[in-house]
């Protein structure tokens, strides 16, 4: 039998994926599932996406399309980001497959072995692995619920060595909906303009979805200069609602997007050039469809709240942002449940809810919190509803 290659031995299956697919076999099964599993925002695209798909259809030419994206999409993007606050020339961006394809592409062109990567956590499942395919070592910095899940300055410091090669930053954050002040992120961007070494990759993807009539902070409004050193990493899945378009972008310093652009036009080539058509159309069209979407996504996160605070032996730090709650369950841990299971630990806590229950969960392990449990509350009110009946039920029956 010949070898198979050893990175691959750094690298585990995505925990959220492996959810998905117990969920859909339990469907297949005939089981009334209720899925609070996946990332998924739970509405479709605005109607002029759709129509710029079919146009892109019926004008194809049988061409491959510029790896780097579009010149429609790309001048969408850069318009995108002006609007946000951020100045990139055409030649600073690039289209990936989503958001983690921007990821992986960015560890690739910036880290190799004996780097470290640092990033708070709990942090988004496939972080670990990304960093581990580019041969780079994780540095995963915990971050307590009692601290609201968020990375002070000084763990930020601690964690800096010379080996250090970027930090990853997710804001608002997946799993924990955290979202950090204008001071917070002010204080990390001080943090980072101390060490010249570090590229930042910031992950903004769910940046539209912050709730409570709060803003949305960037390291690099905080502090400009980190501009040289800085990579956004964008995406279409959840703003838009179209996960599986599978369109993100990157914004970057030139001597980032170089590399970037040939490691794309080596290994991917383009993105589809239908779902290019439909992400600038997305990224150029009317926004107003956001407000209301983010005051359902805010009744959702209220409802999840109010159920999460009645129980005993649960903390869920207040989510303003993404579409998930974190709540830290370890004082339920050594219990059984009325199904007769012991809840040793996280994964035991998710098994049992969705044997009993049928109620579907990641556990926290998967994001680094194996005291937690992610709960995505991106489904309609109806199901939640049920959704949240059920685990509360579950909970109460522990003994
Ligand atoms: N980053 C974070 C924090 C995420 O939660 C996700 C998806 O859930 C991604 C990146 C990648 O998303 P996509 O590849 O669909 O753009």
């Amino acid at each position: 039998m010949p070898q198979l290659a050893r990175r691959m031995n750094a690298v585990k299956p995505s925990a959220t994926a492996a959810v998905g697919k117990k969920v859909a076999a339990m469907k297949a099964a005939g089981i009334n599932v209720l899925s609070f599993s996946i990332g998924v925002p739970g509405f479709l695209p605005p109607a002029h996406v759709y129509a710029a798909a079919h146009a892109a259809i019926d004008a194809d030419k049988g061409a491959y399309f510029p790896a780097q994206g579009t010149p429609e999409l790309l001048k969408a993007f850069q318009f995108r980001l002006k609007e946000d606050g951020f100045d990139y020339a055409l030649n600073e961006l690039c289209t990936c497959i989503g958001g983690k394809n921007g990821l992986y592409n960015l560890m690739q062109v910036l880290t190799e072995a004996g780097d470290e990567v640092i990033f708070p956590s709990p942090y988004w499942t496939s972080y670990p692995d990304i960093i581990a395919l580019a041969g780079a070592t994780p540095v995963a910095v915990p971050c307590t619920a009692a601290e609201h899940y968020k990375l002070t300055p000084a763990k930020l410091q601690a964690a800096i060595t010379p080996r250090t090669r970027a930090f990853l930053f997710n804001n608002p954050n997946n799993p924990t909906g955290m979202l950090y002040t204008q001071a917070e992120v002010q204080a990390l961007a001080d943090v980072l303009m101390q060490h010249p070494h570090i590229w930042i990759l910031s992950d903004d993807i769910y940046d539209k979805m912050v709730y409570d009539g709060e803003k949305f902070h960037h390291l690099l409004h905080a502090q400009p200069s980190l501009r040289d050193r800085t990579c956004i990493v964008q995406s279409l899945s959840k703003t838009y609602g179209m996960p599986g378009w599978r369109v993100g972008m990157v914004a970057a310093p030139e001597v980032v997007m170089k590399p970037l652009i040939t490691l794309t036009e080596q290994a991917l080539m383009n993105v589809s050039g239908v779902a290019m058509a439909a992400a600038a159309a997305a990224f150029a069209g009317d926004h107003t469809f956001l407000e209301p979407l983010k005051r359902g996504f805010e009744k959702k996160r209220d409802m999840t709240m109010a159920m999460l605070n009645t129980l005993q032996g649960v903390t869920c730090p207040h989510p303003q942002g993404a579409f998930y709650a974190f709540p830290n369950v370890k004082k339920l841990f050594g219990k059984t449940s009325a199904g007769g299971t012991l809840i040793s630990d996280d994964m035991a806590f998710c098994n049992a809810m969705l044997e009993e229950e049928h109620v579907a969960l990641v556990p926290g392990s998967g994001f680094g919190d194996a005291e937690a449990v992610r709960i995505s509350y991106a489904t309609s009110e109806a199901l939640l509803t049920e959704g949240l009946t059920r685990f509360a039920r579950f909970v109460n029956g522990l003994k």
